[in-house]
């Protein structure tokens, strides 16, 4: 059984990450910005009131993820266990997280953390596109597509997401050292936290990840 939280600032790689680990130890990838886009580009109740947040880089209300996470939670692939990607975002949320684990009777086994400085992100942000149809992950020098444009695994069109342009990189900085950074003390005082450098490319990473989870 494998439950894994994976934190990280915007632009960590965590999505690429994800996909990764969530292979290694199959386990359903739970990444709230996939839902939540998932929901704006279907227009769902829940789209339209997230969709002003996150195209201006703040959070969607707290409240709204806990129904989504709660709901997926209960859905039988998570029985194996399941790796979270971009959630918690806040406090409250890891709080919220805590109770409905320990309702369950169930603990979390790491939460892992990726740390890269924030120069570097910028950087690495303004090549990042994705998969319009399946959100694979790409990175226009990293790792491109095969053919430019087009996924790789299921040939939707790879773009660049609206909230991946400059100013709401930076608001998205600003949110993440807020809101975000102090569950970093949180976790470490459950004594799951596992800090990974990110150094190298995303292979070095997951293969760090992966020596401190089997550690
Ligand atoms: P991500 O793909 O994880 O970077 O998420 C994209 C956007 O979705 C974020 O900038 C937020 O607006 C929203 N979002 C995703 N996950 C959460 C969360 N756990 N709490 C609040 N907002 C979220």
């Amino acid at each position: 059984m494998a439950r894994f939280i994976l934190l990280g600032p915007p632009g960590a790689g965590k999505g690429t990450q994800s996909v990764m680990i969530a292979e290694q130890y199959n386990i359903p990838h739970i990444s709230t910005g996939d839902i939540l886009r998932a929901n704006v580009k279907a227009e769902t109740p829940l789209g339209v009131l997230a969709k002003g947040y996150m195209d201006r880089g703040e959070l969607v209300p707290d409240s709204l993820i806990m129904d989504l996470v709660k709901d997926r939670l209960a859905e039988p692939d998570c029985e194996k266990g399941f790796l979270f990607d971009g959630f918690p975002r806040t406090v409250p949320q890891a709080e919220a997280l805590d109770a409905i684990l320990a309702d369950a009777g169930i603990e979390l086994d790491a939460v892992i953390d990726i740390r890269v400085d924030e120069d570097e992100l910028l950087k690495r942000m303004t090549g990042r596109r994705v998969c319009r149809q399946c959100g694979a992950p790409y990175h226009i020098v990293n790792m491109p597509p095969k053919k430019e444009g087009v996924c790789d695994l299921c040939g939707g069109e790879v773009y660049q997401r609206a909230d991946d342009t400059e100013e709401t990189v930076k608001n998205r900085f600003k949110v993440y050292n807020e809101q975000t950074l102090p569950l970093t003390d949180y976790y470490a005082r459950t004594g799951k936290l596992v800090p990974i450098e990110s150094a190298g490319g995303p292979k070095d990473v997951f293969e760090a990840i992966i020596r401190e989870l089997e550690a």
